[in-house]
């Protein structure tokens, strides 16, 4: 410690003396590491390709020509790329990272083709893990099988009398319980929630839950004790760092998640940055009103994620007209209009961002609207609409002139567009999933993936913002075409549009000298090869602050 402290002491005059003895040739600045002979996009200002890049203390000190590196650098640790191809690393400006890593545990009902494949996964479940209280899926989609109703807790019951089961829709809006957790749970015909929906076949539970009636059952789940929650963190930062992730903002944390967080971030084993989006609960606003945001050097808490709706394809997500495929129903606000004026001027008065989940027309004005009186017409605080989803023209215009960020996930779109007509008929789909009209009107997007509800490889969400096709490039020439993203646009929203609607471009988001070392290497040039080629390009190598994370 006091020879670093010595060191650092020594660097001004080391350098005035370098500077005055020899001022024609400076001598090169010895850094960690160079990497040379590659393609660097940068993501600055200009969009720039470099070829080479100096690492030191976990901060790039430059980039260039490998010739102008080379002169200006020396090294006893220097890369030859050889070709390989670099990016910022990647931020998902919208996940659940820690949820996804407590679900790792669950069973896996994604991509499920039918109610029996679902069925069969939890006994397979069931059998890997015989001795856990509850039995827990989540990922199904009723949409994807050949027959579209909701199922009924009937076979989970005949399958697990014994366990409580909770299985939850793709999109976290719905759910199943069989009859135990019912029981378990209290859930009866007569219970009513705000926000939310016991359904009913013949006067009984069908075991359907929607929106705020699945925390009726799913707060009656034992918590994850300390062990299984720092299991979840660490898994979870192993798969991210995998498919190119460095920083995640993870959407919606209680006090004592984030608190685990920066111990594991301070004892170093967790290393993954991490933008967090507080829940709006009575021990946050107390801690955090009291001390203001947050910022450490791989956390930083200055926002809080507010739910203001349901989602389309459980018809919760609330529509100025109803549901073209259900003509009574609107779908859901979760919590009174007055709520959302006092969050945002609370949050507006303690300094904290305000991100928003709206998915309808209707939660989308209500919200746009609210934020546009607390924050007037010229602000710098970049407040949030979590997916923006479904946006008339109208109120699209809003995010330029309330400096509002559209923070959208461009897999929502190619997982939904199999249905979403049926729900919002042909006139309104227009304005749904709109990012290409969005971008116009913001100058620009964050990007992420809602994971687990979607995958966690940004690659797909490039893909899908780039192409708009599904894995099988469908639909030819791509969903709603005109609101497909460039590349290059794609790009910007996963790194340096995404590190701005986080407060930190001033630090990371691009390839550029005084900013964190965290980048990826890609197997292939993502911004050349056939699009279709992109969603399934490997990642070579991950770093975060200067170090080789995978
Ligand atoms: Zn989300």
């Amino acid at each position: 410690m006091k020879k670093l402290f010595i060191s650092l002491l020594l660097l001004p005059g080391a350098l005035f003396t370098a500077c005055t003895s020899v001022p024609e040739s400076q001598q090169p600045q010895h850094v960690d590491y160079m990497l040379t002979n590659g393609t660097i996009y940068t993501v600055d200002s200009s969009f720039s390709v470099s070829e080479a890049m100096a690492v030191s203390n976990g901060v790039i000190v430059g980039t260039g020509t490998t010739q102008d590196i080379s002169s200006r650098f020396s090294t006893d640790s220097l890369v030859d790329l050889k070709g390989q191809v670099v990016y910022p690393g990647f931020i998902d400006a919208h996940c659940h990272f820690y949820r996804y890593g407590l679900g790792l545990q669950w069973a896996d009902l994604t991509g499920t083709s039918s109610w029996e494949e679902v069925l069969q996964r939890l006994e397979e479940q069931r059998r890997q893990y015989p001795n856990t209280d509850w039995l827990l899926g989540r990922g199904w989609d009723q949409n994807d099988w050949p027959v579209k109703e909701f199922p009924t807790r009937a076979d989970l019951d005949r399958l697990f009398p014994n366990v409580p089961v909770l299985i939850t829709r793709v999109d976290g809006h719905a759910a199943l319980a069989n009859s135990k957790a019912l029981v378990l749970s209290g859930v009866t015909a007569a219970s009513k929630v705000e926000g939310g929906r016991v359904v009913l076949q013949n006067g009984n539970p069908t075991g359907l839950l929607i929106d705020n009636a699945v925390d009726l059952v799913s707060t009656k789940i034992p918590a994850p004790d300390l062990q299984e929650q720092t299991t979840a963190l660490l898994e979870a930062q192993r798969k991210v760092f995998a498919v190119g992730l460095t920083t995640v903002d993870d959407a919606g944390l209680d006090l004592s998640t984030v608190n685990l967080i920066d111990s594991l971030q301070g004892a170093g084993s967790l290393q993954i940055r991490i933008y967090a989006m507080l829940n709006p609960t009575e021990e946050n606003m107390l801690r955090f009103f009291e001390s203001g945001p947050l910022k450490k050097d791989r956390l930083h808490v200055s926002s809080f994620k507010i739910y203001s709706d349901g989602a389309l394809g459980s018809r919760g997500a609330l529509l100025l007209n109803p549901y073209s495929d259900d003509p009574h129903n609107h779908g859901l606000l979760l919590s009174q209009p007055f709520y959302f004026e006092e969050m945002a001027k609370k949050l507006h008065a303690n300094g904290f961002q305000m991100n928003t989940h709206c998915i309808g027309d209707s939660a989308n004005r209500l919200v746009l609207d609210t934020y546009a009186g607390v924050l007037g017409e010229h602000n710098d605080r970049r407040w949030r609409i979590e997916h923006a989803q479904v946006v008339t023209r109208e109120d699209q215009q809003k995010y330029s002139r309330y400096n509002i960020i559209p923070s959208v996930q461009p897999t929502h779109a190619t997982s939904d567009m199999y249905w979403a007509g049926e729900r919002l008929g042909q006139e309104r789909e227009r304005t749904a999933y709109a990012y290409q009209d969005l971008l116009k009107q913001a100058g620009l997007l964050a990007l992420g993936s809602d994971f687990p509800i979607e995958d966690i490889n940004p690659l797909y969400g490039f893909y899908a913002a780039v192409a708009r096709q599904d894995e099988k490039s469908w639909p030819e020439g791509g969903y709603q075409a005109e609101n497909k993203l460039s590349r290059e646009e794609a790009l910007k929203g996963m790194t340096i549009w995404a590190a701005y609607s986080n407060f930190e471009e001033q630090e990371k988001g691009s390839l550029e000298a005084g900013k964190v070392a965290d980048f990826v290497v890609l197997e292939k040039d993502i911004m050349k090869i056939p699009v279709r080629e992109t969603r399934d390009t490997r990642v070579l190598h991950t770093i975060v602050g200067g170090k080789k994370v995978y």
